[in-house]
């Protein structure tokens, strides 16, 4: 059976980073709804202008490419891994037709904690990596080429924690057999989240 885990949280939760962690050590395809609009942004324009206010994409939009991409071979072999999707009930409900979702993962992280943390992430245009200057600091050598998106400012953020506390309950209780809770505090460490992010999987793996 495909293995679809779902790694919730709001925006800068360190999802990007536990991701990354993931798909090293189990394979898991990573299907990005940020990265992947991201992409097609030069082909539709009218995506940039949700994403660059921090207003979440239309449902039917995020869904199509969501499909698509859960429609090739290698999620069927490989397992998927959804970042930052679904994001509202109505996506979730439509995922519910299409996969079985093995387990949902939220990362619990204060509304303080992503406001702080926002100020420090800047992104690397030509591989899409993110970083954060204090907490996740990047190469010397790219530096220099690394941007601020233009949704990570505080005024956005704003925007974009209104919208995820908007559908944040309605996902938890549609997911509510599937939870699992990883509360990450201000001092939390990448390292210590991944231990419990970890555990999770583990613990599905054994029993499929
Ligand atoms: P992210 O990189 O996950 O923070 O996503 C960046 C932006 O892409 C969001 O602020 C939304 O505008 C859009 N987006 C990503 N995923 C979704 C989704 N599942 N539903 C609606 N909009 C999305």
């Amino acid at each position: 059976m495909t293995r679809v885990f779902i790694l919730a949280g709001p925006p800068a939760s360190g999802k990007g980073t536990q991701c990354e962690k993931l798909v090293e050590q189990y394979g898991f395809v990573h299907i990005s709804t940020g990265d992947l609009l991201r992409a097609q942004q030069k082909t539709n324009p009218s995506l940039a202008e949700y994403m660059n206010s921090g207003a979440l994409v239309p449902d039917e939009m995020v869904i199509s490419v969501v499909a698509e991409r859960l429609g090739r071979a290698d999620v069927a072999t490989k397992g998927a891994l959804l970042d930052g999707f679904p994001r509202t009930l109505a996506q979730a409900q439509e995922l519910a037709t299409k996969v079985k979702v093995t387990s949902f993962i939220s990362l619990e992280v204060a509304d303080e904690v992503v406001v702080a943390r926002i100020s420090g992430r800047r992104s690397d245009p030509e591989t899409g990596k993110v970083y954060h200057m204090q907490f996740k600091p990047p190469p010397a050598e790219i530096v220099d080429r690394l941007i601020t998106r233009g949704d990570d400012t505080e005024e956005k953020i704003k925007v974009r924690l209104g919208n995820f506390h908007k559908n944040n309950s309605s996902l938890q209780t549609f997911y509510a057999s599937k939870l699992c809770q990883v509360e990450c505090g201000a001092d939390s460490t990448p390292e210590g989240v991944y231990e419990r992010v970890q555990a999770e999987v583990e613990r599905l793996q054994s029993k499929m």
